[in-house]
C-alpha cells in the first residue's frame, strides 16, 4: 500500500524515477518498473516479464516461452521505451500477422510510443517517410516488420544495416518464433530466413518469443537464430487452480442449477457457436433468475461495449458468447467457464477456459459434451464459406475438432495431461491434485474389450447395406439393442438376425462403441436425399470398416459402468466408500443427482 501511495504522486506530474518494489533488483530495475508505470500504466509484472526485459536489456540473447495472453509483448515494447540498457536505438520486431502488427502499432501510439510499421502492403509514401526517419535525427522507438518485407526489401536491409554502423539497433525482436519451424502449422516461408541476422549484425542481442512449448520447436528456433548463450524464460501452461471438467450434455436446467448451485452470482462465461444460440441462451438463464447477457461479432459496436462493460463491472454476472468474445478481455475474478458445444480446437478450448481464475482463485472449466455437436461443425467446416479455402485447410481443421472429440471422450487420462500435450508440454499428473474429472474419477473406469461386439455392430450395419436399407444411427443402435421400438417393428427389424446382439451391454456403452467407431471412420454417417427437399444422415460402413471386418483390429473401451440401482445394490466395502467420498469432496459433484453421488461400484483402488 506504501508503495502504491508513493508511485500514485509521481503518476501526475513529477517525472523522477519510481522505485521498483524490493523484489526486482539489478541495474535497469529502477528504470524499468517506472516505465511499467509510467507508459504502461501497470502495477507489476507478471511472471517473467522482468527477468526477461532484464536480460535483453543487459544485451543478452533471451529466449522467452509464455502461453498466449502471457503478456510477451511486453517483454520486448518496455525495453524498447528504456535508455539505459547495453544497447540501444531501435528495437526491430519481426512479427507473422499484420492485423495484430497494426494492433500493436495502434495501441503503442495510444501511449505515446513511437512505433512504426514497415510491410509489403505499406503505402509508397509512408515508406520513404519511415525510410527518412531512419536516415535522420527522429528514429521511431520501435520498427515492426513482416519477415517477407525483410527478405526482399533491399531497402529495408540498407536501412538496418545503417542503423547497425551507427550503433543504434537495440536488439531484434522475433515474436511468434515457432513460425521458424518447418513442421507447424504457422510455418513461415520467410521466417526460415532470419538466420542472416545473427551473421548480418553480430553484436546485436536477439529475443525470440512463443507460445509453443515442445522441445523440438524450441531446439529449432535456438538453433536456426543462432541464439548466443541465450537466457531462456520458460513456464508451464499448466493452469492449477482451473479444474477441467467434461460432462455429459444434459439440459440448460441441469447447468443453471449447476450455476446456482456453485457461483451463485459469480461471473462467469459460456462459451457458445453462433449467435442465435447466444440470444436464445442468455435469455433462457435470465428467465430462469440468472442474470446473463449475450456477445457476438454480429452485434453493434455500441451493444458490444455495453454488455462488456456490464460484464467487465460486474453488473451483467455471465456472459454468452461466441469466441468472439475474447480479444482484450481482461477480467480477473471470473469464476467459471463453460463451453455449451464443442470448442473446435484444444488451442481455442485451452485459451477460452485461460480466461478463468486470472486471481489466482479456484476456477471451474466445464465442458457439456455431446458427441450430436460434431456433426454440424463438421458440415460448416466441409462446406466452407470462403471459396478459396484448400483442402489441406479443411483437413486440418476437420482433424483439430476430432482432437477435441477424442479429449471429451477420454475418461481415463488426467485432463491436463491431454490439454498440455498439445503444447508439447509433458506433465506430471500428481501436479494435477485430482482437480480434473478424470483424476476426480481414477478407479471407476475399467477398460474392458469389446473387438467382438464392434465386430457385430459391422455385421449389422453391413447386411443392412446389402439390403440396401437406409438407417439411422439411432435406429441401427436400437437395432443392436433390441429395442423394442415402433420403427423398429415396422421395419421388421426385430426379426433382424443380429436384433439384440448387445442386449447386455449399457446404453452407455453401446453409445460409445458407436461414436468410437464413428471417430475411427469405421462407420460414417451419409448424407442421403430422402425426397427433392430433405437429406436424412444413414449409418453406412467407414473406410476403415475393413480393418475390423476383414483386419482382426482389435478394440478397447475405456468406461465407466453403470452405477446399480439402489435397492439392488451390493454391499458397499466401507474403506473404499470411504476413499471414494474423499474423492467425491475434492470431485464436487455437479448436480444433485450426479452419479457421484452414490458411488457403489468398488474400484480396484489402493486403500
Ligand atoms: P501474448 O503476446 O503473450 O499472447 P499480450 O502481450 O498480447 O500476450 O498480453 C495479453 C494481455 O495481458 C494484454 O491485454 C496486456 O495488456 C496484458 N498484460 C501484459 N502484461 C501485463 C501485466 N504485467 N499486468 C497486467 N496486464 C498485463
Ligand atoms: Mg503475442
Ligand atoms: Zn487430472
Amino acid at each position: 500500500a506504501d508503495m502504491d501511495d508513493v508511485t500514485m504522486d509521481h503518476l501526475d506530474d513529477d517525472p523522477a524515477p519510481v522505485p521498483a518494489p524490493v523484489a526486482l533488483t539489478g541495474p535497469y530495475a529502477s528504470e524499468i518498473f517506472s516505465n511499467l508505470k509510467r507508459v504502461f500504466r501497470l502495477d507489476s509484472f507478471r511472471r517473467n516479464q522482468f527477468e526477461a526485459i532484464d536480460a535483453t536489456m543487459a544485451g543478452r540473447d533471451v529466449f522467452v516461452l509464455m502461453p498466449t495472453g502471457g503478456g510477451k509483448s511486453l517483454c520486448y515494447q518496455l525495453p524498447a521505451v528504456c535508455r539505459g540498457g547495453k544497447t540501444k536505438g531501435v528495437t526491430v520486431v519481426v512479427s507473422p500477422l499484420l492485423a495484430l502488427m497494426h494492433d500493436q502499432v495502434n495501441r503503442l501510439l495510444e501511449k505515446d510510443i513511437d512505433a512504426v510499421l514497415l510491410t509489403s502492403s505499406t503505402a509508397e509514401e509512408e515508406s520513404r517517410n519511415i525510410t527518412a526517419r531512419m536516415y535522420g535525427n527522429s528514429k521511431p522507438t520501435l520498427l515492426y516488420i513482416t519477415p517477407e518485407r525483410l527478405k526482399i526489401s533491399s531497402n529495408l536491409k540498407n536501412m538496418l544495416a545503417n542503423l547497425y554502423r551507427r550503433r543504434e539497433l537495440a536488439r531484434f525482436v522475433i515474436d511468434e518464433a515457432h513460425c521458424i519451424a518447418t513442421w507447424g502449422q504457422d510455418f513461415r516461408e520467410a521466417y526460415q530466413d532470419l538466420h542472416t541476422l545473427r551473421d548480418d549484425f553480430p553484436d546485436v542481442p536477439i529475443m525470440a518469443l512463443t507460445a509453443t512449448a515442445d522441445q523440438k520447436t524450441m531446439d529449432d528456433i535456438l538453433g536456426r537464430l543462432k541464439l548466443r548463450n541465450p537466457a531462456i524464460f520458460k513456464q508451464s501452461f499448466n493452469r492449477p487452480n482451473l479444474n477441467y471438467r467434461v460432462v455429459p450434455k444434459g439440459s440448460v436446467d441441469e447447468m443453471v442449477s449447476f450455476i446456482k448451485g456453485t457461483h451463485q452470482d459469480k461471473t462467469g462465461v459460456i462459451y457458445r457457436t453462433g449467435r442465435d444460440n447466444c440470444e436464445k441462451l442468455a435469455k433462457k438463464l435470465r428467465e430462469k433468475g440468472l442474470n446473463a447477457k449475450h456477445f457476438h461479432a454480429k452485434m453493434d459496436n455500441v451493444d458490444k461495449e455495453t454488455a462488456l462493460a456490464q460484464w467487465q463491472s460486474g453488473e451483467c454476472h455471465i456472459m454468452v458468447a461466441t469466441i468472439a468474445f475474447g480479444m482484450g478481455i481482461d477480467k480477473a475474478d471470473v469464476r467459471f467457464v463453460i463451453h455449451y458445444d464443442l470448442p473446435k480446437t484444444m488451442s481455442g478450448y485451452y485459451q477460452e477456459t485461460g480466461r478463468a481464475g486470472r486471481d489466482d482463485l479456484p476456477a471451474d472449466c466445464v465442458l457439456y459434451y455431446s458427441y450430436k455437436d460434431l456433426r454440424p461443425i463438421l458440415s460448416m467446416i466441409r462446406d466452407p464459406k470462403d471459396p478459396n479455402t484448400t483442402r489441406e485447410s479443411i483437413e486440418r481443421q476437420e482433424q483439430a475438432v476430432r482432437a477435441v472429440v477424442q479429449y471429451c471422450e477420454n475418461e481415463s487420462v488426467c485432463r491436463r495431461i491431454q490439454i498440455l500435450q498439445h503444447f508439447g508440454e509433458k506433465f506430471d499428473k500428481k501436479d494435477c491434485h485430482g482437480l480434473c474429472n478424470n483424476c476426480a474419477n481414477e478407479g471407476l473406469f475399467v477398460t474392458q474389450d469389446v473387438t467382438k461386439e464392434a465386430k457385430s455392430v459391422l455385421a449389422l450395419v453391413q447386411s443392412l447395406e446389402r439390403g440396401r436399407e437406409n438407417v439411422t444411427l439411432d435406429h441401427c443402435r436400437n437395432i443392436y439393442k433390441g429395442a423394442n421400438t415402433a420403427q423398429v417393428r415396422d421395419k421388421g427389424h426385430n426379426n433382424h438376425p443380429a436384433y439384440g446382439a448387445g442386449k447386455d451391454l449399457s446404453k452407455e456403452l453401446v453409445e460409445l462403441l458407436f461414436n468410437r467407431l464413428l471417430y475411427l471412420d469405421v462407420l460414417v454417417e451419409r448424407s442421403i436425399q430422402t425426397n427433392s427437399k430433405w437429406h436424412q444422415q444413414y449409418l453406412k460402413l467407414g473406410p476403415c470398416a475393413d480393418d475390423f471386418l476383414t483386419g482382426n483390429k482389435p478394440l478397447q473401451l475405456s468406461h465407466r459402468p453403470k452405477t446399480p440401482k439402489p435397492g439392488k445394490a451390493k454391499p458397499i466395502k466401507r474403506r473404499v466408500a470411504a476413499a471414494n467420498a474423499q474423492e467425491q469432496e475434492r470431485a464436487q459433484p455437479l448436480y444433485d443427482d450426479d452419479p457421484m453421488d452414490e458411488i457403489e461400484w468398488s474400484p480396484q483402488k489402493p486403500v
